[in-house]
């Protein structure tokens, strides 16, 4: 049974959104700042101003559009300083997908995941959107921003995967270390019922993605022949992206493996119409960049031309900060923030006493970038400090998923009310009067080592709930999965094309466009059967429905609604379109060589074809014209594609 699950496309996803597998987990999501920019991005009437007020709030983000501005691939004459100039040179849409990028890094650069390596997944992601970037500029694919975003992101499906099941994906990446990223991927799905893939088209789907970057990001794994229905744009990007990923890949790859890599890196390349001198040119400006941008991401070890080797990296992030070993190491951590530095070490000694592990900072920048990479249970922050103040760093916590769980305790002069309610209004859970009164100060801490005990126990509870909901989700969807294919072709079934049928109907329906439904008919298929046996009727099934999957865009679907008989479902396709799709899989099939068969067997099919805007009556109407249509084709001779109109008169 599992091989069914393993061959079925996209389509149940696509059907049921992430909603089923969101309540299980904590998805990757987009920080306060990038999804206020996002939104604005979206509405009409937001104004560049708007849009340069929020990017500032963020100096970091606000720093990362200037570069992005500034890249070569723009060359403009003069640089771009002000913010709201960057946002001019980029347009609406790159900043909102940088933005997001941006904000997911700073985000997820940590997780739960143990056997997921989120510092290396940045990395090669940056590694790639750079490539990307570059093939870009040389290939005049798209804009070269969007190509960026698209690298970046064309894997989030797996961070994805980290996220909702950061003890299952841990187990299952460890199990599968050496296996290939198919294998891996062909584990995911048997495991949870979806896969890297189909989860980042739903979230880039989710976050606005247009629809040509979609297909262009899902068909970047089948080279040339598969997917023969997709516009030649999308397979540019798909192969800009291919490219892109190749070129990353290298980069990190060691001596021998790169040298294996040579030929079919060339080959993508050629692809594109670029030579081993253009390839050189992308590989020297990918990694140029790849330094520069890492930093301003804050990636784990960023490595030069020479020393590409990431085995290096595993020891670094073990020695990272706050992870002492030894009894107290699992103390939980607070974070102490003070310019002044005389302070520090009394506040400190009070707060191992307290039962915390301590790292401290001088000011607010600075305990952020800590907080984000140390995941402190407590922080205590003086209000007044140069750079960011105390209020500053509680609100920018308290915006982020994470920030919002530490207990927070703010030192103040000023004991006035107004000030006071400022502080809480920021996200401060307590304050403490300046000049520290130690007994005071330690009952206060008592205080909130009694809360972060009660979230560690509340948090252990929420875990357990958490696994037993994915695990209940992943086995539903491995029903729904199975209930809704069909197991000799792996396709989905007739009850799925029915019901999907009817959602795009009502959609073409809002929509107030055409779709178009291919009822597809096997010839003289008994003949096969009878001549060479029920198995070789099997084989010619499954290639058929393989032929006519790859031969279709991935909006589209293909079932199997009958014995030979499989629908095609378009929609958004006019009669004209949808008569010239029907024609390139009828010869796609004619061509087709049945292995293990003798070369004799060379069915055809008959296709009917009809597509409708919907007004009244409902879905059944256009399939049953379809319908017709393939009795028409078959009466004038099979191998051939008719249409039906409403209202066509024909012989019964
Ligand atoms: P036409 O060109 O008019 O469509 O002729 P045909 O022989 O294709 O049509 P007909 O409907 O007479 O025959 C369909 C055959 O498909 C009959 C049935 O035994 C066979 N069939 C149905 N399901 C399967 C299956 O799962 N495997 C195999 N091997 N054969 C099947
Ligand atoms: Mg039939
Ligand atoms: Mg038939």
């Amino acid at each position: 049974m599992s091989t069914v699950i393993e061959t079925n496309p996209p389509v149940l996803l696509e059907q049921g959104g992430l909603e089923g597998i969101e309540a299980t987990g904590c998805l990757p999501s987009p920080s306060g700042v990038a999804l206020e920019i996002m939104r604005l991005c979206q509405s009409d009437d937001a104004s560049l101003e708007q849009i340069a007020r929020i990017a500032k709030s963020d100096p970091a983000l606000a720093a990362r559009l200037i570069k992005a501005s500034n890249a070569p691939a723009l060359a403009r004459s003069r640089p771009t300083l002000a913010i709201r100039d960057a946002l001019m040179v980029l347009g609406m849409p790159v900043v909102r997908q940088l933005a997001l990028g941006f904000s997911l890094v700073a985000e997820q650069a940590r997780g739960a995941c143990d056997g997921f390596d989120y510092g290396q997944f940045w990395s090669r992601s940056l590694l790639v959107a750079l490539a990307a970037q570059e093939v870009g500029v040389r290939v005049r694919v798209m804009d070269p921003e969007e190509l960026f975003s698209c690298g970046l992101l064309a894997d989030i499906g797996r961070l994805a995967l980290a996220s909702l099941f950061p003890r299952d994906y841990s187990q299952l990446l460890r199990a599968a270390m050496h296996g290939s990223e198919a294998e891996i991927a062909a584990l995911e799905r048997a495991r949870f019922a979806t896969d890297r893939d189909q989860l980042t088209q739903a979230l880039l789907g989710k976050w606005g993605f247009p629809k040509t970057l979609l297909s262009g990001i899902a068909a970047r794994r089948d080279p040339g022949e598969l997917n023969q229905g997709e516009s030649g744009r999308v397979r540019q990007i798909a192969d800009a992206l291919r490219l892109a990923e190749r070129i990353g890949d290298a980069c990190l790859a060691n001596e021998d493996e790169r040298r294996s890599q040579l030929a079919p890196l060339l080959l993508d390349a050629a692809r594109l119409g670029l030579d081993g001198e253009g390839l050189t040119a992308i590989s020297k400006g990918t990694l140029r960049d790849w330094r520069d941008w890492g930093r301003l991401l804050k990636l784990p070890a960023q490595h030069g031309v020479a020393d590409l080797d990431f085995g290096q990296q595993e020891g670094e992030n073990s020695a990272a900060e706050g992870k002492a070993p030894g009894a107290e190491a699992s103390a939980p951590l607070a974070l102490l923030v003070d310019d002044d530095a005389s302070m520090l070490p009394f506040l400190s000694a009070l707060v191992r006493r307290g039962g915390f592990r301590v790292k401290t900072a001088s000011n607010g920048r600075e305990a952020l970038d800590l907080a984000m990479r140390l995941r402190p249970r407590m922080v205590i922050t003086d209000w007044v400090m140069p750079e960011m103040d105390g209020v500053a760093l509680l609100r920018a916590l308290r915006e982020t998923r994470f920030g919002r769980g530490i207990y927070t305790i703010i030192l103040t002069g000023m004991e006035d009310s107004e000030r006071l309610v400022e502080a809480f209004n920021a996200g401060a859970d307590d304050y403490v009067a300046k000049p520290l009164v130690p007994r005071v100060f330690e009952a206060r801490l008592r205080a909130a080592q009694r809360i972060v005990g009660q979230q560690d126990e509340l948090g252990r509870d929420v875990d357990e709930i958490r696994r037993f909901a994915s695990e209940l989700a992943v086995n539903n969807r491995k029903l729904q999965t199975a209930v809704m294919t069909d197991p000799l072709t792996g396709v989905p079934n007739r009850r799925y094309a029915m019901e999907r049928v009817e959602q795009e109907w009502a959609a073409a329906r809002r929509r107030g466009g055409p779709l178009a439904c291919i009822v597809v008919d096997v010839d003289h298929f008994k003949r096969i059967n009878d001549n060479h046996g029920h198995d070789a009727g099997d084989t010619v099934l499954r290639n058929v429905a393989q032929r006519l999957r790859s031969g279709t865009r991935l909006q589209d679907a293909v079932c199997r609604i009958g014995g030979e008989e499989f629908l095609v479902i378009c929609p958004d396709t006019s009669e004209a379109d949808a008569y010239a799709h029907a024609e390139r899989l009828r010869v796609l099939v004619a061509e087709l060589r049945h292995e293990g068969l003798p070369a004799t067997v060379r069915p055809t099919i008959s296709l009917g074809v009809a597509s409708i805007v919907p007004a009244g009556g409902g879905a059944a109407e256009l399939v049953k014209l379809a319908d017709r249509a393939v009795y028409r084709a078959k009466s004038e001779g099979r191998n051939r594609s008719a249409i039906v109109r409403a209202g066509d008169e024909l012989p019964e």
